[in-house]
């Protein structure tokens, strides 16, 4: 709260009294954190990748030294990873700014969530946490949901990454369903570092990161989660996580069940 305070005068000017104003500004608060996260993103993450494409295209442009091919490839790789990653802190930023101002519109059709569950497998980066596990039990014949195929594909490869990423061992992923009256729930169980209790309710936060140090090493910019209970919110839906430190985690989303009634298209 801010206290501002203001003489108060009669009709011809004379000081006849003080007045205080109370002010909240806890919103304005809000908006200057958001911006000094963003500044701070802004120049960690993308410095990074950034500061190494200039190196590497700098020595591959070097006229005084003669570069074997494969060392050349190598270079490419790692200007393609690099790029790789300043787009997905791009398509984040987007998102982002796109679900906090409520802007983020639905292209919802009946799906089955076998092919969601599938798609979003196939979309993993190829390379990415090698040796990785993944069981998915997912059955054909799960109720349809109401969503959208791509964002929801969006959320479960979020799930599926971080899963790969926040793991000390080798990656061992159980994606399951089921469904109740309203909605089909997908789980992705992992077998990775777990989350603390404390922590347990901001990982949904905007740019909650819980180990700073394992997130800039592997990647990530706090906002996947937020993006990721941003579209199901739009869906109608939710996202939970449990979890038991040095086991794993599970993070559950409920999608609303499609309904055909008549000629008319309905959720549940
Ligand atoms: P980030 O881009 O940092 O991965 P997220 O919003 O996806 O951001 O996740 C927020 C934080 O939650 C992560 O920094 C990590 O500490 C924690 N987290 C998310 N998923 C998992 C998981 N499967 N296992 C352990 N920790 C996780």
């Amino acid at each position: 709260k801010l206290l501002s305070a203001f003489p108060v005068t009669d009709d011809e000017g004379n000081i006849i009294g003080k007045g205080y104003l109370w002010r909240d500004i806890t919103k304005e608060h809000e908006v200057d954190k958001l911006k000094n996260d963003l500044i701070s993103l802004v120049s960690h993450e993308f410095k990074t990748p950034i500061t190494s494409i200039k190196g590497s295209v700098e020595t591959l442009l070097r006229q005084d030294a003669e570069w074997d091919e494969n060392f050349k490839r190598e270079m490419l790789i790692g200007i393609h990873e690099d790029i790789g990653r300043i787009q997905e802190l791009v398509n984040d930023w987007l998102d982002f700014s796109k679900i906090d101002s409520r802007a983020i519109s639905l292209n919802r059709e009946p799906i089955r969530p076998c092919v969601v569950v599938d798609n979003a497998i196939r979309q993993l980066p190829k390379h990415f946490g090698n040796g990785t596990i993944i069981d998915n039990n997912v059955c054909q014949d799960m109720p349809l949901i109401y969503a959208d195929r791509m964002r929801l594909e969006q959320v479960l490869s979020n799930l599926l990454t971080n899963a790969i990423r926040y793991n000390d061992r080798t990656p061992h992923i159980t994606i399951s369903a089921d469904s109740d009256e309203r909605y089909v729930n997908i789980r992705v169980a992992d077998n990775g570092i777990g989350i603390n209790d404390k922590h347990l309710d901001k990982v949904f936060d905007r740019f909650y990161c819980i180990d700073a140090g394992w997130v800039r090493r592997t990647g990530g910019t706090g906002l996947g989660l937020a993006i990721c209970k941003g579209i199901m919110e739009a869906h109608g839906g939710t996202i939970r996580a449990e979890s038991t430190e040095g086991v794993g985690s599970v993070f559950t989303v409920s999608i609303p069940k499609y309904k055909y009634t008549g000629d008319k298209h309905e959720k549940a």
